[in-house]
């Protein structure tokens, strides 16, 4: 509920006892910050780079490529793609070993992944996403779509709250194959219910991929117990890769023997290095390699990660929670009364990690808000959204940063 007579000065002071009392608030000191006033508000779109970064992609390229040369292949890099994706997979998003492996960036695994689902539903001609999903989601299923002559079926104004099974449910039959949804919606933070609405599918004989870009490393994941068939995600958000690191693609296990993806590269070649005549797949989450990876960018997106596996999934969620359920009462005090909107769900159990507001003049403010110190992201037409990162923003970022755009607004 709105509360008028909390002034921007109780708010501040409400900050100042959360960060005294947060468990995770340690954390801030093991990344790289060179400007600690600076609020940065954009954690989800890039993530701040951990300190252990920067030293282990220094020891990569002085020892292990300029010491160890062609050696370092075997000795270092060749098992670095399966290695993280088991850290990411069994760390942060409930999979079992083996079902997740890092590689490309997330369109080029959400266009393997979708023409491997449409191959193993052959006759069935129509996909289904939402609107509201990312460009490049929507994007990578029309090109599939017009390709294979598929027929896209659209989830349309699920508004603040994002897709939910009955809206599956209500456009689902016999003729789908795939169903495409973001676990945490990239506008609104929206949780999908992903058990819920892979059942749906399921029921109709259709397979779910979920995108996890939203949702690694600040949301719970569990695709085991959802029962999700496929799934992808990028590691410089919240898993703090650093930017264009590659990204995870998830195929559950019971589905590999069946599903071949579209590249056949050598990497995922089984005895690679015989370079013989003919593909063959690995008969392992392997085969979804395609060529060589780029391994500094590689390197660098594990110590991220372990530092996210070592807060453990229950400490994250539970200062993201507190982060945003904090900007919604910041945004119920200062800026709904000068005219914002909420853009995100106000319960806190299906909110991701990033807060958005909206304002008809949000491009002006977030240009000056930039200017001021603040770093959010705009997100036309009128989203100004709030990425709070739980290793590293402040209660006090949040009081502060929108105190600035609330006087912005004035
Ligand atoms: C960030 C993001 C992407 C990014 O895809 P790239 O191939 O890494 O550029 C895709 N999907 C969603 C939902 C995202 O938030």
């Amino acid at each position: 509920m709105v509360e008028p007579a909390l002034t921007s000065d109780d708010l501040t002071r409400e900050a100042v006892a959360l960060d005294a009392g947060d468990p995770l608030a340690g954390y801030r000191g093991r990344f790289v910050v060179p400007d600690d006033d600076l609020i940065y508000l954009d954690g989800n779109s890039l993530g701040r780079a951990p300190l252990a970064t920067v030293q282990r992609v220094n020891e990569v390229l002085t020892s292990e490529w300029a010491g160890g040369l062609i050696r370092s292949w075997d000795e270092r890099w060749l098992d670095l793609p399966v290695r993280l994706g088991d850290l990411i997979g069994t760390g942060l998003l409930g999979a079992r070993p083996g079902e997740v492996v890092v590689c490309d960036n997330t369109t080029t695994n959400l266009y393997k992944l979708v023409q491997a689902a449409m191959a193993i539903r052959p006759g069935r001609r129509v996909v289904i996403i939402d609107r509201d999903n990312f460009p490049t989601d929507r994007y990578v299923l029309e090109g599939v779509a017009a390709d294979r002559g598929l027929v896209i079926r659209w989830i349309d104004d699920t508004g603040v709250d994002g897709p939910g099974p009955e809206h599956v449910a209500d456009l689902i039959d016999e003729d789908v194959a795939l169903v495409t949804l973001s676990h945490v919606a990239y506008q609104s933070a929206a949780i999908a219910d992903m058990a819920a609405i892979t059942e749906v599918a399921h029921e109709a004989g259709a397979l779910t991929l979920w995108d996890l870009c939203h949702s690694a490393g600040a949301v719970p994941v569990d695709l085991t117990t959802a029962g999700a068939d496929l799934a992808v995600g990028c590691t410089y958000k919240y898993l703090n890769g650093g930017p264009g690191a590659p990204a995870f693609l998830y195929v559950r296990d019971e589905l590999r023997p069946e599903l071949r993806q579209p590249i056949w590269g050598w990497w995922g070649r089984q005895e690679m290095f015989e370079m013989a005549q003919g593909y063959r797949p690995q008969p392992d989450i392997r085969s979804y390699l395609t060529g060589t990876p780029p391994v500094l960018a590689l390197a660098a997106v594990e110590p991220g990660v372990a530092m996210l596996v070592e807060a453990g999934l229950p400490a994250l969620r539970a200062k993201s929670t507190a982060l945003t359920g904090f900007a919604v009462r910041v945004f119920d005090a200062l800026l709904a009364p000068r005219g914002f909107t909420l853009g995100s769900p106000r319960d806190a159990a299906v909110r991701g990690g990033h807060v958005t507001v909206c304002h008809p003049d949000a491009g002006r403010l977030v240009r000056d808000l930039t200017a001021a110190g603040v770093l959010p992201d705009f997100r036309a037409p009128d989203g100004i959204r709030l990425g709070l990162a739980p290793l590293t923003t402040r209660f006090t970022d949040v009081s502060r940063g929108l105190a600035r755009l609330a006087a912005l607004a004035d």
